[in-house]
């Protein structure tokens, strides 16, 4: 996600002040078939989708650490002029543990039927939790079938972030349009979902619209208009919908990996120039990070005043151009490396659970720092004493990075004081190492969920140093470290 403006971007401005402010296969077997009635379903089709799910003790309320979703089928259907979703989900679950009931997240839409294993079942929802009763047995997956319908309506967002008023989760727009921005949920607004940043699963999403509009969705386009599918695995807070009156501009990114951007012609004429910089971002990126780890990229343009580093799409309020001046399209530019950026970090390799969230906005920020040290020719001691007015503040209004609360998602602190970490340990190693260990991180752990120590483990086994005090003290501690 995206920090806006205020106190977070090093921008053109603040440094010509001279900085003086501002996977294992799933246990399926034939024998553990659920039902004589039901076909049997090989499972382990989607054993690309298995997670190991960890309860999140910072939002224990949403998410079910006992479901492990191997699969979301997802099938929509938005009308503009009644502003009605309806839809179809199946998914595929493999119980992490015996439970009476399938429990997901599921928020302000109407189930209109439910079965499990292709049986009649009951669902209710209530305080944003869809109960399905159903006998679940660790290990045996189940088929569960919602059908649904409604308005979709946002949910609240945890948060002092000047986007937080936005709310969180899909919502019409008064054209007839759709959008969402769901980081750290919000997902539950258009289907039942298992948000746990650690249960990832595979997707597949169909939307239809009426003619005259378009849907898009995370994942890799295709075959036909609307369809969007994801054979690699993606948490929740990772996936983005949204319908517009859009045109589809496509262009090629590096080696061929194809870049699709979702545009409204006239209103966003403009950033379709930055959009088409996107392969000299992904090449400037891939020259520390190694090659970006999915098939496509792109980005949609959406009503958010914010952006999001949705996987394969990116999801960008188009309000974030601001004017388009000289200096509006150099952020609007530091977005893209930032979200980008997050394809690698967040997308690819995704935290264990949300305290972890600064091996997100960390890197992201940093890599974000150095395009625009690159842009703006700042020098190296010019972002360390950035770095370090940033870093004294927040920790003392936020905390430090590595123990987030609950009430403060995605504050500043886990952004700058995360990416002052990562600046200590570049200057430690030099870039060659740096960049090294940055990429074998991503290639050695792609589709998975980390954490702190699977971090501190890497850098040690890396670099043959002891690293577990530089990165827990800025992780930790209360002031800036000397
Ligand atoms: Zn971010």
């Amino acid at each position: 996600m995206f920090r806006s403006l205020a106190g977070v971007a090093l921008t053109a401005t603040v440094l010509c002040a001279g900085c003086t402010d501002t996977p294992a296969p799933p246990a399926a077997n034939p024998s553990a078939a659920p039902s004589d009635a039901a076909p049997a379903v090989d499972y382990t089709a989607w054993s690309a989708g298995r997670s190991t799910p960890v309860a999140d003790k910072l939002y224990p309320e949403h998410g079910n650490a006992g479901l492990d979703v191997l699969r979301y089928d997802l099938k929509l259907d938005w009308q503009p002029t009644t502003k009605q979703l309806s839809g179809t989900a199946t998914l595929r679950i493999r119980p992490a543990a015996a439970a009476g009931a399938i429990t997901l997240d599921f928020a302000n839409l109407t189930v209109d039927k439910v079965t499990v294993d292709d049986r009649p079942a009951t669902g209710t929802v209530a305080e944003e939790k869809l109960t399905v009763p159903a006998e679940l047995v660790a290990d045996r997956p189940v088929t569960l079938v919602v059908d649904y319908h409604g308005t979709p309506k946002q949910v609240k967002f945890p948060s002092h972030r000047s986007d937080a008023k936005e709310g969180l989760g899909l919502r019409p727009t008064a054209t007839g349009g759709l959008w969402t921005m769901q980081e750290p949920w919000g997902a539950m607004t258009w289907y039942p979902a298992n948000e746990l940043v650690s249960d990832k699963a595979l997707y597949d999403i169909k939307v239809t619209v009426p003619a005259g509009w378009a849907a898009v969705a995370s994942g890799t386009p295709g075959p036909a208009e609307g369809e969007f599918s994801s054979s690699v695995p993606v948490a929740a807070y990772l996936t983005t919908l949204a319908v517009d009156r859009y045109t589809k501009v496509t262009q090629a990114g590096p080696h061929g990996v194809q870049l699709n951007y979702w545009v409204l012609p006239k209103a966003d004429d403009k950033v379709l120039t930055s959009l088409k910089k996107s392969p000299q971002i992904l090449t400037w990126l891939e020259s520390m990070l190694g090659a970006y780890p999915f098939e496509t990229g792109g980005a949609l343009l959406n009503g958010s005043v914010s952006a999001m580093e949705t996987q394969q799409m990116l999801s960008i309020g188009r309000s974030l151009a601001g004017k388009w001046s000289k200096d509006d399209q150099a952020y609007f530019e530091e977005v893209l490396v930032h979200e980008y950026a997050h394809q690698w970090f967040g997308d690819a390799v995704t935290p264990s659970t949300w305290t972890d969230l600064w091996l997100n906005e960390g890197f992201a920020q940093y890599l974000q720092f150095l395009w625009e040290q690159k842009v703006q020719k700042f020098s190296d001691a010019d972002l360390e004493r950035f770095l370090r007015k940033r870093d004294a503040e927040l920790r003392k209004s936020v905390g430090p990075p590595g123990r987030p609360k609950a009430a403060n998602f995605a504050e500043s602190n886990v952004y700058i004081c995360g990416a002052a970490m990562l600046k200590e340990l570049n200057d430690a190693l030099g870039d060659k190492k740096f960049f090294a260990l940055m990429t074998a991180w991503v290639a050695e752990h792609r589709d998975t969920n980390q954490d702190r120590a699977a971090f501190i483990a890497f850098v040690q086994k890396n670099t043959g140093k002891d690293f577990s005090k530089l990165i827990n003290t800025w992780l930790d501690s209360p002031k800036t470290p000397a």
